[in-house]
């Protein structure tokens, strides 16, 4: 009889997982929700715009619902910080870029992120190498589409807690449905409800239910000035190229203090900071995952600016004009202050905020990056940095810290839960550092490897 596997959560790495696994173990998927929806409620926090627009959800494909599957590779020194050995590592990448592109698509983008070093890599900086292929996915799909085999099953339900196999009797997973709480019983627990959702099930399994669990990071993205550069600016070539399936985008990457800092720009109409300043800036997306929403429907009206550019930028048509705003991502550390706080009874809490340092060393690169392309920016208006509005960009990282084995390598202790026998995490909440990179390529790249490793216990 094949060994019992239960996955906690069917989001972007629960499904890889599942399907991965399926034909080596008897799969079961716990997912807390039968429908598609955005998660507004399991964690509060006033911040980032947390609770206020689409940052997680749940359902088969969890976040990635919703998400806009742009993908990028952490470079050597990052997946160092994040424990991870950066050789080894290389195969499970080129899986996980095979999982989304097939290999002339790959071989496309990898031409353009040639040119696009070739174009910029001279001074200071180094280029974030951004892939958004056309088809937004839903991993439980695509994870299906790609790995068919055995049968899943799927039992929805909030999962309380991981009891371990002891003393004889068998382990299982405490499961609150529409029946009351039933058990899934397993011989492995995969735990990947995500980087806010995974803490609180282990802190729960270890009977520790006023854990903070420290060391929770993103990457805090805000609009900080607009720019006009010169109509034959290396810039805007390398801004947005177009392959057949995909869009290329070139960030520009500084590091000031061991964290890190990207640039992207978006095509704007003019110099007037109205459209990149207050809550209307990041408004098609947002409307886009919550389109009834009257509240944005009213911003919307409010600032047509900012829907005009909008659509230059989702159309591509603005990256052929002159104006341009500047976004940045920065890059967070993993704070023994910063954390997810649980509380008997009551919602778990998060305290998300960018620190006076990590502000700092992003104001810093953000000269660095107006000195660099000082003769390709004609002019720039540049927003008082204690106005730069920070968003939460839900890369939810690091809050498993704490519960996991052993950072340093990617053997199965890596993804090892102390304490806990036969349970193992896989998402966000496992990466100690994320660089300035969205997370989707790098836990679907740990997907393969966890996977791999599983089935040497099959
Ligand atoms: C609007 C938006 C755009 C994004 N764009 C990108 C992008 O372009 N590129 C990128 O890399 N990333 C992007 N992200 C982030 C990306 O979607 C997440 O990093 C990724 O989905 C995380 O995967 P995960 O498996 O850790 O968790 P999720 O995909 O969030 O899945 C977790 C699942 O676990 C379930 N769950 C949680 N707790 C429990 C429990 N106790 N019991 C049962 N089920 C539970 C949830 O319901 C959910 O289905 C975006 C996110 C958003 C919101």
């Amino acid at each position: 009889m094949k060994k019992r596997v239960a996955i906690v959560g069917a989001g972007l790495c629960g499904s890889l997982l599942a399907t991965l696994l399926r034909d080596d173990f008897q799969v079961t998927v716990v997912e807390q929700s039968r429908k598609k929806r955005p998660l507004f409620d399991d964690v509060d926090c006033d911040t980032g715009e947390l609770n206020t627009s689409i940052n997680r959800a749940q359902g088969l494909g969890g976040t990635t619902n919703y998400w806009h599957n742009a993908l990028i590779e952490l470079d050597d020194h990052d997946l160092d910080k994040a424990g991870i050995e950066p050789r080894g590592f290389a195969p499970y990448y080129q899986q996980a870029w095979k999982f989304f592109l097939s290999e002339r698509e790959l071989a496309d983008c990898n031409r353009a992120w040639d040119a696009n070093r070739a174009a910029i890599e001279h001074g200071t900086s180094t280029v974030a190498h951004m892939v958004l292929p056309q088809a937004r996915h839903n991993v439980w799909n695509l994870a299906n589409k790609r790995h068919p085999g055995a049968d899943i099953d799927v039992v929805y339900g909030h999962v309380d807690r991981i009891v371990p196999a002891a003393d004889g009797a068998g382990g299982h997973v405490e499961v609150r449905g529409r029946d009351g709480v039933t058990r899934v019983e397993a011989d492995y627990f995969l735990i990947c409800g995500g980087g806010l959702g995974t803490p609180v099930v282990l802190a729960r399994s270890l009977g520790q239910d006023d854990a903070f669990c420290a060391g929770y990071h993103d990457h805090p993205m805000a609009y900080v000035a607009k720019v006009k550069i010169r109509p034959d600016s290396k810039l805007k070539q390398v801004s947005c190229t177009a392959t057949m399936s995909a869009e290329v985008r070139a960030g520009i990457i500084y590091d000031t203090a061991d964290l890190k800092t990207v640039v992207y720009l978006r095509p704007a109409i003019d110099m007037r900071l109205g459209s990149i300043s207050g809550p209307a800036r990041y408004i098609l997306s947002d409307l886009r995952n919550d389109p009834f929403s009257p509240k944005k429907i009213l911003q919307l009206l409010g600032n047509l600016e900012a829907v005009r550019e909008a659509i230059l930028f989702k159309t591509r048509a603005g990256f052929r004009g002159d104006y341009y705003s500047v976004l940045i991502l920065g890059e967070q550390t993993p704070l023994p202050t910063r954390g997810v706080q649980l509380r008997k009874g009551k919602r778990p809490t998060l305290n998300w905020h960018v620190t006076p340092e990590e502000l700092a060393s992003y104001e810093q690169s953000v000269d660095k990056f107006f000195a660099e392309f000082a003769d390709d920016i004609l002019e720039r208006k540049v927003l008082p940095t204690p106005s730069w509005d920070f968003r939460n960009a839900a890369h939810h990282s690091g809050t498993a810290h704490q519960f996991v084995a052993r950072p340093g390598d990617t053997s199965l202790d890596f993804f090892a839960v102390k304490d806990l026998p036969g349970a193992y995490v896989c998402d966000g909440s496992i990466l100690r550092a994320a660089g300035i990179a969205n997370s989707g390529l790098t836990l679907v790249a740990l997907g393969y490897r966890l996977a791999e490793l599983m089935r040497a216990m099959a």
